[in-house]
């Protein structure tokens, strides 16, 4: 069966014949394709058997060797495809260059599985969503660019096209910013307290890896989503600048190092202090130079309010801006909810909108603001009937890939348990919006958190498959999916897996 792919196109036509692939063949390329025709050669090349494909800019002699690219305008949606294999040749049409790219994805994916006789078909194919994203946290453990390379190669073979990068929380700050090398200098390694021996641990990314992960996924139409964390989540920036917290700002013995646990932590960034501000907005800048995608991720999750009650920075700054009840309580929710606005409105000066985790609701933020609803679906669909974007990655039993996949004490994993069952089963629509609010939900994330993933290898594993099933949620039509159907596709996927060296759960899915 031709149409064993992951994720389900929208149509699939068995046709007869096969064509071969093998020496001599080439990409056709059309002007404006030339990186696309590139990767598909680099992809196709990189399979046992069918040798160097090359990349011709002239009509090829003979079709019966070749791929040909094209555009066609006439195509209505964004990432739309077709994909032709015959026995004369094949053929990639789509809409955009994103499109050629998803299309170039399924011819890889049947290379990949049927060895070197591909047999005749005939594929239409779009997404559902635009937003099929996957996060990678890279502040509570370090991952190199090699391994975020794979994973993006990964995550095109699955047509994903949104790079969520985590990279700076309690426990790091991964991102060089040039002006401030004491970001990285002490908030990018901390000490192990697992060892008896002082061992420091960690790393950072410096402005030539980013602009090489960039330039990697934007080869694959795939964006890059940097992630800030604020105010809360911040003690690897508070180690170095303590005088940000609302206890170090006139207490200079208060100081912070990494932190070597996981949790929520007390001390988060003053929102009285205008010298917080400051600081964020050169950070941001520099952010937005680094980042051409739309959006930057701020945080605004799990910020505890304890300090801000007591700042007297902090309660000034709520005093001046109304933010008290009637009965005279500080309303600290709305005092993140200025916080926040004042960063997405440094955004908005660099070209950017703002997302933030789905507590940003609390205290109103303005409409702008793309809402990540993690605390289950709820927080996106109340989001959605407000009028926000949303794009849903619900820790309940769908989107946390650092949960467990099976329910035994032996399986990697923790605060939960998301079985493969669950994330294909997951819909980022949930039953009952009205069409204009799901109008609003542009898609869904896969997370992965890494607490307690220290290496490429067991990330590998907490992805996979439960990736490859979310990858369909977020693509393939609604009526298409069926768990029994993905399971049997999956026997096929798993082969392409193991070609890729991709280390995924194996076992009884179920
Ligand atoms: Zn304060």
């Amino acid at each position: 069966m031709g149409c064993d792919l992951v994720p389900i196109p929208v149509l699939c036509e068995a046709k007869e014949g096969v064509f071969e692939l093998g020496p001599g063949m080439s990409v056709q390329v059309s002007a404006g394709l030339e990186k696309e025709a590139a990767l598909l050669a680099e992809w196709l090349s990189g399979i046992e058997g069918v040798g160097q494909v090359g990349i011709s800019r002239a009509p090829v002699a003979n079709a019966a060797t070749s791929i040909s690219l094209s555009l066609d305008p006439g195509m209505q949606r964004a990432e739309e495809y077709e994909l032709g294999i015959a026995p004369q040749g094949i053929r990639i049409a789509a809409k955009d260059a994103a499109g050629i790219v998803r299309g170039a994805s399924s011819l890889y994916q049947l290379a990949l599985s049927q060895s070197r006789a591909l047999r005749s078909l005939r594929i239409q194919d779009w997404p559902r969503f635009a937003w099929r994203g996957f996060m990678l946290d890279c502040a509570r453990n370090f991952f190199r660019v090699e391994f975020i390379e794979k994973l993006l190669d990964l995550a095109a073979l699955h047509k994903l096209n949104v790079f969520h990068w985590h990279l700076t929380d309690d426990q790091a700050w991964r991102l060089e910013i040039a002006s401030k090398p004491e970001l990285t200098g002490r908030g990018a390694f901390r000490q192990d307290m697992r060892y008896e021996i002082e061992w420091e641990k960690g790393g950072f990314y410096t402005r030539a890896d980013v602009a090489r992960v960039v330039e990697y996924a934007a080869a694959r139409h795939i964006m890059v989503v940097p992630e800030i964390e604020t105010p809360g989540h911040s003690t690897a920036l508070l180690a170095s600048h303590p005088e940000f917290s609302c206890r170090g700002a006139s207490d200079p013995s208060v100081l912070f190092k990494p932190e070597d646990h996981y949790g929520i932590f007390e001390d988060i960034l003053c929102a009285g202090n205008d010298r917080v501000l400051a600081f964020i907005d050169e950070v941001l800048e520099e952010v937005c130079a680094m980042f051409p995608g739309e959006y930057v991720h701020m945080g605004g999750d799990e910020a505890p309010k304890a300090r801000w009650l007591s700042c007297p920075a902090c309660r000034s700054r709520m005093d001046v801006l109304g933010m008290r009840k009637g009965g005279g309580q500080y309303e600290p929710e709305r005092l993140q909810a200025w916080f926040m606005g004042r960063m997405a409105e440094m955004l908005t000066r660099c070209g950017k909108r703002m997302i933030g985790w789905d507590e940003v609701l609390e205290g109103g933020i303005q409409k702008d603001t793309l809402i990540m609803s993690w605390r289950g679906a709820e927080p996106g669909v109340r989001a959605a009937s407000l009028g926000y974007d949303v794009v849903m990655c619900p820790q309940t039993k769908a989107c946390y890939l650092d949960h467990k996949q099976f329910d035994v004490p032996e399986e990697p994993g923790h605060l939960g348990v998301c079985t493969l069952k669950d994330s294909y089963n997951f819909d980022p629509v949930p039953d009952g919006l009205r069409k204009e609010e799901a109008a609003h939900i542009l898609g869904g994330q896969a997370n992965l958190w890494s607490e307690l993933v220290y290496f490429g290898r067991q990330a590998e594993y907490m992805l996979f498959p439960r990736l490859c099933a979310l990858s369909e949620v977020f693509w393939s039509p609604r009526e298409n999916r069926d768990f029994n159907d993905f399971s049997t596709r999956l026997a096929t996927h798993t082969q392409r897996l193991d070609m890729l060296d991709v280390l995924y759960c194996r076992g009884k899915y179920f």
